[in-house]
């Protein structure tokens, strides 16, 4: 017989999170993730009673390419601050959602050392979700996790173009990971992700590839030269490190302090949060919508449409007007 569990209402999760209970805090951004409408009600009560435990931590998004070294140095960065008795949520890319075929025992090993650590939370986000990891319910992930007491959170998202812009919108410093070497020395770093960037770090700074690594600084600090100056009013930084010999790790820490101390002082900081919470209110309209458009009544009227409007039957504008009667009624 299955041990009993009790039932998992929002005033039991909020116990648990706040009383530093890891499973019962995987368990709620689970439910964040589920798009069964009794699961979102329940997280929506349960954000409700967190709110006043959340924003309190520093939200930093790390992006690049597969194989830059992200997992590597979020490890050596997460042992750092958890050295130093910081408590860091880590919501990350599942391993087996980015590598085709990648050796399942070297998978595993992923951020394994870090994972280990006391003051550490690893959520790997479940594979099958588009956008490099992260989800819609990042956010909602996000402040459960400030609730949980967590003071850094690392959100981790490989390189597909669109989720960093996603992820651009939901931390306060966004860190590029970047490779030397091999001709064209910001390859594959698309000009648009460069302008997102607060910092920028060459990876992988050690042996013979620190050359590399300082011409790539170099050309990364010239290429930042002629961007516009940034809304934040902080001139990103381009460093270098090696996570493998541990060298580096410090001074990027000290660049996302220094951030948040001139972000503070500005007021960009508390600025930049409240654009993104109006952000996320745009977003969740939008996908009501969208869920809306998609419902099967209103699919079936669609497409019934669709078709007098290619014979040239009824005009578009009035199929229009048609459907969003139809989608009001359907809203209730
Ligand atoms: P990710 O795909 O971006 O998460 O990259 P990983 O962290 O898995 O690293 C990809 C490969 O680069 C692995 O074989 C790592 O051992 C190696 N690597 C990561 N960081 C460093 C580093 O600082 N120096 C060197 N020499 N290799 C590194």
């Amino acid at each position: 017989m299955p041990a009993h569990r009790p039932a998992l209402t929002p005033a039991v999760l909020e116990k648990g999170i706040c009383s530093g209970d890891r499973t019962l805090l995987a368990r709620a951004i689970t439910m964040a993730e589920s798009t069964k409408p009794v699961d979102q009600k329940k997280i929506s009560s349960l954000l409700k009673r967190l709110l006043p435990r959340t924003g309190k931590s520093i939200r930093i998004g790390i992006t690049g390419v597969p194989g830059v070294g992200k997992s590597t140095f979020i490890e050596v960065f997460g042992e750092l601050l958890a050295r130093q008795g910081k408590k860091i949520g880590v919501l990350t890319v599942d391993p087996t959602s980015q590598k085709t075929k990648g050796s399942i025992l070297g998978d595993k090993t992923r951020m394994e050392r870090l994972s280990r650590h006391p003051n550490v939370f690893i959520r790997p986000s479940p594979t099958g979700h588009a956008l490099g990891g992260v989800t819609f319910h990042t956010r909602e992930a996000i402040l459960l996790c400030e609730a949980a007491g967590f003071d850094v959170i690392l959100i981790e998202t490989v390189g597909v173009g669109q989720s960093e812009t996603i992820v651009r919108g939901m931390v306060d410093f966004f860190l590029l990971l970047v490779l030397a070497g091999a001709g064209d020395e910001l390859q594959g770093i698309k000009k648009g992700i460069m302008e997102m960037a607060d910092g920028i770090v060459v990876t992988k700074a050690d042996g013979e590839n620190i050359k590399a690594a300082k011409q790539a600084q170099a050309d990364a600090l010239q290429a930042l030269h002629f961007q516009e100056a940034p809304a934040s009013g902080w001139k990103p930084k381009v460093l270098t490190t090696s996570s493998t010999e541990g060298k580096g790790i410090e001074a990027v820490w000290k660049m996302i302090e220094d951030f948040e101390m001139n972000t503070k002082k500005s007021g960009y900081f508390g600025t930049n949060r409240n654009d993104q919470q109006e952000q996320w209110l745009e977003e969740s309209v939008a996908l009501l919508f969208n869920e809306l458009m998609h419902h099967s009544t209103v699919l079936k009227q669609k497409t019934r449409l669709m078709k007098l409007v290619r014979k040239n039957q009824l005009l578009p504008t009035e199929a229009a007007q048609v459907l969003w009667k139809l989608v009001r009624k359907t809203a209730g």
